[in-house]
């Protein structure tokens, strides 16, 4: 069994917190519990912690195309969300950082999903119906992803 623990650090703005984030992150966990229960359990450290397997922020991305992503630092990786972008769903147009940020909706949903399956090495699938999609435009693991995927863990971790 695969214990990992993961951290939300870095998602406050000038002393404002933002929960929205903490129950995205969560649900997103959740989800992956689910399918990967048998393998792996996840923890949650409540306070910023350097000894989490997974970091999740919002900061600077490398890639400027990239909305997310996720690095493997061989000990951690580290989930960051671009700051500087409106994470709302078009509804409201937001204007400063922190309403920004406030803004998460489904898209962080997605993204967060998708770059927890980086952590496991998941490949990128060609179908946007899947989590794994680049570009995905789902926010729930399909039955027919998560046979997929749980046979590639398997196989990779020799389960
Ligand atoms: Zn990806």
């Amino acid at each position: 069994m695969e214990h990992l623990t993961y951290t939300i650090d870095e998602v406050s703005f000038k002393g404002y917190y933002i929960p929205d984030i903490y129950n995205r992150v969560r649900r997103a966990i959740n989800e992956w519990q689910k399918i990967l229960g048998e393998y792996v359990t996840f923890y949650e450290f409540e306070e910023p912690t350097h000894n989490a397997d997974i970091t999740i922020r919002l900061g600077k991305v490398e890639n400027r195309l990239n909305v997310a992503e996720c690095k493997d630092l061989g000990n951690e990786w580290i989930i960051t969300f671009a700051k500087d972008l409106e994470w709302d769903l078009g509804k409201t147009k937001f204007t400063n950082w922190l309403r920004k940020a406030l803004g998460l909706g489904e898209r962080f949903d997605r993204c967060i999903l998708h770059e927890i399956g980086h952590v496991f090495d998941f490949p990128h699938s060609q179908d946007e119906d899947d989590v794994m999609h680049h570009n995905t435009k789902v926010n729930t693991i399909s039955l027919y992803e998560a046979q997929h995927l749980k046979l590639f863990y398997k196989e990779h971790n020799g389960a």
